[in-house]
């Protein structure tokens, strides 16, 4: 049952307040009022703590767990291409719906009811996102997901053309949007032009694996903003990564932060696996291969945080907790841990989702309620308890993990 009124909840500033649902969504807030009665329907906080519900912007959910099964020999970046590469047959349907369903239940205890997860295209297979669509339907009542196929490289000339045909039936074969990662590709710019046109000619948004490298040489971002800018597409793009951003002078960082608000292009960091994968050939003053945040939140690009891998090759750690993102981005990143927690919560479901922001009238009633004293502590600590509210639904207890 839906309920229809969550009734003395405390919010980050300390007010108490009873808030009215309506079909899944906020109708008002008001101040808690204690005299009122309560009737089934409502949902007693006691006080606790109300945030938006946390969302992952960047999952891959089809190697989650792996890292026991496939090893990254050098622990970087292209070790982990590889490695899953090479074992790449090993992957089948069944193991792929596990893996993510294990993957999808955690992540939905701890109040995660949106995902975007890229799917893998290996030599002309839409495996992983056919496997993946089915458990998107599975789960489609308790948490929000999203398909993003990661279409393999080259993507331009003769040789990109089973690519872009890859593209074309990862759409129908079931995938929300389309990705890839044009840094690896020999003309990288070339690339960034096929995806826009591809992502056209598909009617999907974009999320590109941009720039994952320290190599400061490699820029494509910029590329990518200035051909939004002149194409303008009705599509979404979104950046993911953009590590050697943070390489660049404050001068560069700045201008493609304007480019990216001209463009509107969010971004996405992934703190922990990027510091897991990148840095490892710079073994004095090693770079935290983070992306250029400060630049970019000054000039008023949206930033996301992400988890990236879940306990595969790629990242050997990973709780599908989006709190770790929120911690490191704190520790690591240097935000407040009031923003860093808005960067895994509705600035996710505002940007991927449209919704509209935390508690106002329209926006989905997607909470957590936690005993935690303050955002910074529930971040700290990260094991207080989590009630989960999606679509104004109790579902946390509801899941049987
Ligand atoms: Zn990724």
């Amino acid at each position: 049952m839906s309920t229809q009124i969550i009734r003395n909840a405390r919010l980050p500033n300390g007010n108490r307040v009873d808030v009215y649902l309506k079909d899944g969504t906020v109708e008002k807030t008001e101040t808690r009022d204690a005299t009122a009665l309560t009737n089934d329907a409502d949902f007693d906080a006691k006080g606790q703590l109300l945030l938006p519900a946390l969302a992952e912007p960047h999952a891959h959910l089809d190697k989650a767990f792996l890292a026991e099964r496939i090893h990254n020999p050098t622990g970087d970046l292209m070790g982990a291409i590889h490695a899953v590469h090479e074992n790449a047959h090993t992957l089948t349907f069944d193991d792929i719906v596990e893996r993510a369903s294990r993957a999808i239940k955690i992540y939905v205890k701890n109040g995660v009811t949106r995902i975007r997860t890229h799917a893998d295209t290996f030599d002309g297979s839409t495996l992983q996102v056919r496997a993946l669509r089915q458990v998107a339907n599975n789960f489609q009542d308790i948490c929000d997901i999203e398909i993003c196929a990661l279409i393999q490289w080259p993507l331009t000339g003769k040789m990109g053309e089973p690519s872009r045909i890859l593209a074309e039936r990862a759409r129908a074969d079931g995938a929300d949007l389309i990705g890839g990662c044009p840094h690896l590709d020999d003309d990288p710019t070339g690339a960034n032009k096929v995806f826009l046109s591809l992502a056209k000619d598909l009617d999907c948004n974009l999320d590109l694996h941009v720039d994952e490298t320290l190599n400061a040489d490699m820029l494509s971002l910029r590329d990518l903003a200035k051909r939004v800018i002149a194409k303008a597409p009705t599509c979404s793009v979104t950046a993911s990564h953009c590590v050697s951003l943070g390489m660049q002078t404050k001068k560069v960082q700045k201008q493609v932060a304007q480019l990216l608000v001209e463009a509107n292009i969010a971004v996405v960091t992934l703190p922990q696996t990027n510091l897991f994968l990148q840095g490892r050939e710079h073994q004095s003053a090693m770079p935290r291969a983070l992306t250029a945040l400060s630049a970019l939140r000054e000039a008023g690009v949206t930033v996301m945080a992400g988890g990236d891998n879940l306990q595969d090759p790629f990242n050997p750690m990973g709780r599908a907790d989006p709190l770790e993102a929120a911690a490191l981005l704190v520790s690591a990143g240097h935000y407040f841990p009031e923003d860093a927690y808005w960067a895994v919560s509705s600035k996710v479901h505002e940007c991927i989702a449209k919704d509209q922001p935390f508690l106002e009238a329209g926006s989905g009633a997607n909470f957590i309620l936690t005993p935690a004293e303050s955002i910074r502590e529930f971040i700290a600590f990260a094991n207080q308890p989590r009630t989960v509210f999606r679509n104004g639904v109790l579902i946390h207890d509801t899941l049987e993990i």
